[in-house]
């Protein structure tokens, strides 16, 4: 008889939230102190060139390195507190995770500030311009366009410059909020299959015949609704080797960003 090694899927559940919640607002403070990094007259002198100060990458390079070690410390001491899994190496992995991500957050605040400072010159250099704009650092370059964007279009429906420069801080706002979560939820469950992974080949070393699954939250948000989204065709109630990817191609969860999956241990004997 095979016995599940795992939580099940509510416990599951219930750990990535608390992880999440945990890790949501150090990622989100770190993400508005991104658009904190140059002085409005800084972003105004680089906008005249075009060309990211040479300041900048120090200062990115410095204030990740503070928020890595933060979201290090944050993620491990909840995985010590964690008794479902019995992980073996949760330092080493967090670590490695994080520090994944903390290269992701600055290539794409390298990316962000290009960006920015071309929409500052092309908006005209004004100081709503570079307030606004040249806070939106911490997000990624699609989210910046749409950051100017509501700017623009409350331009356009007559708002004054400060008007819209309020109106763009909120949309700036909420998409951080945004992002944040979206990171917190994605690394946690990304950390969390690590986790397990990692005790399912301990198991399998220690010779027993271990089996795995993927299960999904099961509830109407799993894909966004979507019935041959990646999360629901892999969660077919197959069991598989430890090595066997699932239908999607994914070796084990986050299937995309936002992914609440969980990997399903089973043990024979
Ligand atoms: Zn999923």
């Amino acid at each position: 008889m095979a016995r599940r090694l795992t939580a099940g899927r509510v416990a599951h559940l219930r750990t990535v939230a608390r992880i999440q919640r945990r890790l949501q607002p150090t990622l989100h403070s770190g993400l508005v102190g991104l658009g904190q990094l140059l002085t409005p007259a800084e972003w105004l002198a680089a906008a005249v060139v075009r060309i990211v100060p040479s300041s900048f990458l120090a200062r990115l390079r410095e204030r990740l390195a503070a928020l890595e070690a933060e979201l290090v410390r944050r993620l491990v001491a909840e995985a010590l507190a964690e008794t479902l899994l019995e992980q073996t190496s949760p330092d080493e992995l967090a670590r490695l995770r994080i520090g994944e991500l903390i290269r992701q957050i600055e290539e794409e605040g390298l990316a962000a500030v290009r960006l920015q400072l071309s929409l500052i010159a092309d908006a005209g250099m004004t100081p709503e311009a570079i307030a606004t704009i040249g806070q939106a650092t911490g997000l990624t370059t699609r989210q910046v366009a749409q950051v100017e964007r509501a700017r623009r279009a409350a331009l356009n429906a007559g708002a004054t410059e400060a008007a819209a420069a309020h109106t763009a801080g909120r949309v700036r706002r909420r998409l951080i909020d945004q992002r944040a979560k979206l990171i917190a939820r994605t690394e946690t469950v990304r950390y969390v299959g690590d986790l397990v992974q990692e005790r399912g080949e301990a198991v399998a070393a220690a010779g027993g015949r271990v089996e795995r699954q993927w299960v999904s939250a099961r509830d109407e948000a799993v894909d966004a609704g979507n019935p041959i989204g990646p999360c629901k065709r892999n969660d077919d109630g197959k069991r598989r080797s430890l090595s066997e990817v699932f239908p999607s191609g994914h070796d084990r969860p986050p299937a995309h960003p936002g992914c609440r999956c969980l990997l399903e241990l089973w043990v024979d004997g």
